[in-house]
């Protein structure tokens, strides 16, 4: 069986890892660390699981909300619809 790699306390980008996700935990088998969820807070102070496997590859670096902002502002400058989205759904972007 693998050795669980701890992430608890860790920095990834935006999250900071507060503990393991106890629900998504698949015992015995030998994808089980691959599918180890973290529960993580980001910067912004919003909380999400993330795997575990996306935190270490660098391919989760905050929460849906701060990525969703980003993606967001760059949608903006070409896309009268998503300016039009932004303005109908301003808490998604506060
Ligand atoms: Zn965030």
């Amino acid at each position: 069986m693998p050795k669980l790699i701890d992430l608890t306390g860790q920095r990834f980008g935006s999250w900071t890892v507060l503990y393991r996700d106890p629900e998504d935990y698949i015992p015995n088998t030998d994808n089980y660390q691959k599918h180890s969820q973290w529960v993580c807070r980001c910067d912004c102070g919003r909380v999400a699981t993330v795997l575990g496997s996306n935190l270490r590859q660098g391919h989760s670096k905050g929460c849906v909300y701060c990525h969703n902002k980003k993606r967001a502002e760059t949608w903006v400058k070409y896309h009268d619809a998503a300016r039009r989205y932004m303005a109908e759904h301003p808490e998604q972007y506060a």
